[in-house]
């Protein structure tokens, strides 16, 4: 399963990583704002449940071995977390990198057996592995 941020510049750039790393037609896809972040914080805490249903089912249906999060620079997401501090390279990555820590505590607990990978992509096309 890919969990992705719903960020219009960002479709085709995930959807051509992942075609890249030929898994199209290999991985169920859940789109939200702010990807890892829209999942794990508290700002946006109804959306939590949702997420974690869907995995539910896609491990039952679908028999997933492993999430992929991919979380992008420059994210609105990031910037409502943010709020009113300087929004720079620094703060935004401490962002992605606390909801990637986050999302990988509570995925291990839930499925120890599964794998999880977190990257976090840039509007260059860029790929870094957390
Ligand atoms: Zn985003």
């Amino acid at each position: 399963m890919v969990l992705s941020c719903m960020d219009p510049r960002f479709q085709p750039i995930v959807y051509n990583y992942l075609k890249k790393r030929k898994l199209n037609g290999k991985y169920s896809a859940f789109t939200l704002a702010g990807s890892a972040i829209g999942v794990t914080a508290i700002r946006f805490k109804k959306w939590h449940k949702s997420f974690w249903d869907n995995i539910d089912v896609s491990v039952k249906l679908h028999k997933i071995r492993k999430l992929i999060v991919i979380n992008h620079y420059d994210c609105g997401a990031a910037k409502m977390i943010n709020g009113k501090k300087k929004f720079n390279k620094i703060n935004e990555t401490k962002i992605h990198s606390k909801s990637f820590i986050m999302i990988k505590n509570k995925f291990k607990k839930k499925y120890p057996s599964l794998d999880i990978e977190t990257i976090l992509i840039s509007l260059n096309k860029k790929a870094e592995k957390f």
